[in-house]
């Protein structure tokens, strides 16, 4: 026997960093500039480029997604006593974020085909808590797997209803809705450049606005709220919540290369899409009108009356492969943490959750995984027939 057929093929993963000789460089470079602080000429240029490619005059790189999301939450006066109301069908830094103001968070079920908020429901909610004489501090709607909310329907409700959009856009960097990008959305939108996205940092994020007191203020706060004094002078308490300047270097050769991995990633969603399409029971989520989408992670919605067999299934075929799956975000209404907390539910998300598997969808992928996946899918497929 050969190495190559006794080599251990490594695990196939769900989304992992697309890095390269691109991306050392420019971490060289950003060392070598000695700016290795959270400031710098590659902060500076990392938050222009993102402002224009998002359609936004105002761009504050942090730490993290979730540092943009708790900034932007403070700046509309979230905190203790108010609301916030957050799609249930997230990952969980959309509700810690509004947990770390001291506002409530409140769930709201999500529409069928796209998995994102669902603007019936938020009126709804809108409705009851108006009624209950409680304050809205805002609505953040989640742009799941790379789909945009729908803003058309969403920002006429929460104008309606005086509550400000802060637009959870962590996951759909690149993605368009009609002719806004993601990120455009709402008085304030947060996206993620952490390890598992679209693009990566390593781990980092950027809070976009249009308002430049916002911006000013959320920089402000960012940087332990330092009032501008040589000695140091606080009048508030602030976080230390700023994007390294190497990490910005890494961000700009990864945002060059964003629509070749959004591409790569389309044509990942394709394959699968051409594999399970005649499959009874059997289709790829947020399928219809995908041209927009980023594409960051593709799933499958598998019907197990119909298909024979289930999510659960194939997950389990896939492992045995040594192949990396996931359901969708397990609803927040459903975690322990948030056990207790007011939600206004249809049962989508429940449905989304049972029934939702995401595949390995990373740019970084190489034809020979990309091949292996497709045959253990292919392969479990003829089992099941
Ligand atoms: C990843 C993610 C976040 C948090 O971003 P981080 O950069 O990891 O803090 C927030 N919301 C959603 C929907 C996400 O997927």
């Amino acid at each position: 026997m050969t190495a190559t057929t006794t080599a251990q093929r490594e695990r196939i993963l769900l989304s992992t960093p697309d890095v390269g000789p691109l991306e050392e460089r420019a971490v060289a470079d950003a060392v070598r500039s000695g700016w290795v602080a959270p400031l710098g000429p590659f902060v500076d240029a990392f938050e222009e480029r993102v402002a224009e490619r998002c359609g936004r005059r105002h761009a504050v790189a942090l730490s993290s997604g979730t540092a943009a999301l708790h900034l932007a939450l403070l700046e509309v006066g979230a905190g203790p006593g108010s609301v916030v109301v957050v799609p249930t069908l997230t990952f969980a830094a959309t509700a810690n974020a509004a947990v770390y103001t001291g506002a409530e968070p409140v769930f709201v079920d999500c529409d069928a085909g796209s998995g994102n908020l669902d603007p019936e429901l938020l009126e709804q909610a809108l409705a009851t808590l108006r009624r209950n004489g409680e304050r809205v501090a805002a609505v953040v709607p989640v742009d799941l797997l790379g789909r945009c909310a729908d803003y058309e329907r969403l920002l006429p409700v929460c104008e309606r209803y005086g509550v400000p959009v802060v637009s959870d856009a962590a996951e759909s960097l690149g993605a368009r809705r009609g002719s806004r990008p993601a990120g455009a959305h709402g008085l304030a939108a947060a996206v993620s450049f952490n390890g598992n996205k679209i693009m990566t940092t390593s781990g980092g994020g950027m809070l976009l606005t249009d308002d430049a007191a916002l911006a000013q203020r959320a920089r402000y706060l960012s940087t332990q709220a330092r009032q501008p004094a040589v000695h140091y002078e606080h009048t508030e308490v602030g976080y230390n919540y700023r994007l390294s300047n190497v990490l910005a270097a890494l961000g700009l050769a990864q945002l060059s290369r964003l629509d070749e991995m959004i591409a790569r990633r389309r044509r990942l969603r394709e394959r699968y899409a051409a594999l399970v399409d005649a499959v009874p029971g059997v289709r790829v989520f947020q399928r219809a009108g995908d041209d927009a989408d980023n594409c960051w992670l593709t799933a499958v919605l598998v019907d197990p009356a119909e298909a024979g067999w289930s999510a659960e299934d194939l997950r389990a075929a896939l492992d045995a492969d040594d192949i990396e799956s996931r359901p969708l975000w397990k609803p927040m209404h459903q975690q322990p943490v948030f056990a207790g907390a007011r939600s206004f539910l249809d049962g989508t998300s429940d449905r989304l959750f049972a029934t939702g598997l995401t595949l390995p969808s990373g740019s970084a992928l190489t034809d020979d995984q990309v091949d292996a996946v497709e045959g253990s899918l292919r392969g479990f497929l003829g089992r099941h027939r």
